[in-house]
């Protein structure tokens, strides 16, 4: 049986991980502190061969049993999360990051880490391809997440070339589904608060900025993938299908028959123009693509996750 640990398993995806990976039959550890994940989404996970540890990776930490696969996932990811935590951002990219690989070395495991397209920035090549080296401002207040990202990636190839660690490295793209905190700031979670209380959708700037949504579901399947193959470049994980802010904000309101109205708001700095997958490779090394459309991946999230946990207290 393999096991798994999974860095971040008490947040919104590796929670979804560490479930697929015990489906899956591995043995899961799941070390997180809670910074911006809950036990609230592990609690349910009644499995013998789960287990959670409460460590922050910033600092040197061991982890006495055999580890086949690490999914290094740990790291505030949200823009609210991280423009509050911007040196605890840096630092889990970089130390946490230093910590995790050293784990996987000294266990011979396959790491993956979850990194993102944020690294591409305000792209100037659309869609994206893995080629493409991005155009980030470093010293904007979004460069401690994307920089770290950046950081890190560049980390885990010098530990694959230097340390001849077996690396991966995951480009996610915006994953959305149950378990995302309703007040995260992120747009989905954000729209659908609004509208199933019938209140504004408030859209950034004109609302013709565009992203992609991949659900929860593909997402995971792609990271896994992407883990038991032996390709150690970075991969696009993400649904190509484009969408506006205002599309989106449309047809939020449509899947939840809401009576909301849509109010525009002043567009954050280095809000990225367009956003959107090229996931040729991991169409031809995995075999991988998204099956679950938008509309159906809001209408999964609104019936799995209920609509109390989606409009929650603040
Ligand atoms: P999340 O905030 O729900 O999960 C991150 C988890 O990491 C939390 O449970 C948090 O408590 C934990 N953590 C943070 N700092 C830690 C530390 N120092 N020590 C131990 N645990 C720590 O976010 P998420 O959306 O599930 O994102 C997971 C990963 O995927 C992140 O690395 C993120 O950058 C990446 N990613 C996510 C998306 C997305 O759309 N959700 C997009 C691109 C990349």
């Amino acid at each position: 049986m393999p096991t798994s640990l999974v860095t971040g398993g008490a947040g919104f995806l590796g929670s979804h991980l560490c479930e697929e990976l015990l489906r899956r039959g591995h043995r899961v550890i799941c070390v997180d502190n809670l910074e911006t994940g809950s036990l609230a989404n592990i609690e349910h996970i009644r499995d013998s061969m789960f287990v959670h540890r409460n460590l922050d990776i910033i600092e040197p930490y061991f982890i006495d049993e055999p580890i086949d696969f690490v999914y290094h996932l740990a790291s505030p990811a949200s823009p609210i999360d991280y423009l509050r935590l911007p040196l605890a951002t840096l630092k889990v990219g970089s130390y946490g990051t230093h910590h995790t690989l050293g784990l996987a070395k000294f266990h011979r495991a396959r790491f993956l880490i979850a990194s993102t397209s944020e690294v591409y920035g305000d792209p100037q090549v659309h869609p994206q391809p893995e080629s493409y080296w991005g155009h980030v401002n470093p010293i904007g207040p979004r460069g401690v997440y994307d920089e770290a990202k950046r950081y890190a990636e560049a980390l885990t190839m010098a530990y694959h070339r230097q340390q001849g660690v077996d690396t991966a490295i995951v480009r996610i793209f915006n994953t959305y589904g149950p378990r995302m905190r309703p007040h995260d700031g992120r747009a989905i979670p954000t729209f659908l608060r609004q509208a199933l209380q019938d209140r504004p959708i408030t859209v950034f700037g004109d609302g013709s900025q565009t992203r992609s949504f991949c659900y929860v579901e593909d997402e995971i399947r792609g990271l896994i993938a992407l883990a038991e193959s032996g390709y150690h470049s970075p991969v696009n994980i993400g649904n190509p299908d484009e969408f506006t802010l205002l599309e989106l904000a449309r047809t939020v309101i449509d899947v939840t028959g809401s009576k909301s109205e849509i109010l525009f708001e002043a567009l954050p700095t280095d809000d990225p123009q367009v956003r959107q997958p090229d996931i040729t490779l991991a169409r031809e090394i995995l075999g991988w693509e998204p099956v679950v459309s938008l509309r159906e991946g809001l209408q999964r999230t609104i019936e799995q996750a209920g609509v109390e946990a989606l409009v929650g207290a603040r």
